[in-house]
């Protein structure tokens, strides 16, 4: 799953290079970090209003990089539900989508680059017959990769096995190294299915500074708003509700509180390298005082300039 998940935010990083995709890089980051993400805490972490999230949110959608899940929830407070939306990231999809997508661009660099003699760089280790990517175009195993065509045996792919004439080729497999050296690897293993409730249930929540919390809702058991009554035990059994005291926090609360908001700055903190230029080596984050949370969202505008002179 690590290795999934560094190949997601390679990906996004090596294909969203334009100025307003830089934000597409970091919602990817929050994905996966937080697993998922409800729609409003999205718009918070990222500072975007509705609008430019969903504008966000297509373009994603569109590459296979990200999902919904859209079900009614409960506001405290409130008697009617409404819809919440939560995104996250398939995996498996956006694997595949990877994939796709990599070979795409290799065969348009190839295609620029008019090969005198194309280059075989897939070869079976069975039946020893070697094949040009053109050639096993047509023969894809979607989760496997590509087969051979006299025996169907998975083949191995192998740029450096013979020396070819494709210096556009090379320097394109050169900048996508990592990917093209990450995807066999994720062919052998096993990404587990990412639905919603896997990803929900291995969620890590955000955490808002005071002021600006999100409206804590519950989830409508059976999703049928309006079946509710009376259909209490039906449903997911393990709902996390959590309701604020109408009579206002005691002493003793807000202590918890005040603890509990320091736990969040802990763990809304970035890795370290993520506060840290790649190119410089300097830090943005001073310390990790009381103002942790909103400096992380300093440094989480920042970072796309960071990582850009790669
Ligand atoms: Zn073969």
């Amino acid at each position: 799953m690590d290795l999934a998940q560094t190949l997601v935010r390679s990906v996004a990083r090596a294909f969203y290079t334009g100025a307003d995709e830089r934000r597409l890089i970091l919602v990817i980051d929050a994905l996966v970090f937080h697993n998922t993400v409800r729609d409003d805490d999205l718009s918070h972490l990222m500072r975007l209003n509705s609008k430019d999230l969903n504008k966000v949110y297509s373009r994603l959608r569109d590459d296979h990089f990200l999902h919904t899940y859209s079900r009614p929830e409960l506001k405290a407070g409130k008697d009617k539900p409404t819809m919440r939306t939560y995104y996250y990231i398939d995996y498996r999809q956006a694997i595949d989508a990877i994939k796709y997508r990599t070979f795409l661009l290799d065969k348009k660099v190839q295609g620029d680059a008019v090969p005198q003699q194309e280059k075989k760089d897939y070869f079976c280790s069975y039946c020893k017959a070697e094949w040009t990517q053109l050639e096993v175009l047509d023969n894809m195993d979607p989760i496997r990769g590509f087969m051979c065509h006299r025996c169907g045996t998975i083949l191995d792919y192998d740029p450096d096995r013979k020396a070819g004439g494709h210096e556009l080729s090379t320097r394109l497999n050169n900048q996508l190294k990592f990917i093209l050296d990450v995807l066999p690897k994720l062919d052998n293993v096993a990404i587990p299915e990412f639905d919603f409730e896997t990803a929900r249930a291995a969620s890590i929540e955000v955490h808002r500074p005071r002021g600006n919390e999100g409206v804590d809702s519950i989830v409508v058991p059976d999703g049928k708003p309006t079946a509710v009554k009376g259909m209490a035990n039906i449903g997911p059994q393990n709902i996390h509700i959590n309701i604020t005291d109408t009579d206002g926090p005691t002493e003793a609360e807000k202590e918890a509180e005040r603890l509990k908001k320091e736990a969040a700055a802990q763990a809304n903190a970035l890795p370290a390298w993520h506060l840290t230029s790649t190119v410089s080596g300097i830090s943005y984050s001073g310390s990790a005082n009381a103002t942790a949370t909103s400096k992380t969202d300093e440094v989480d505008v920042k970072k796309p300039e960071a990582l850009s002179d790669d």
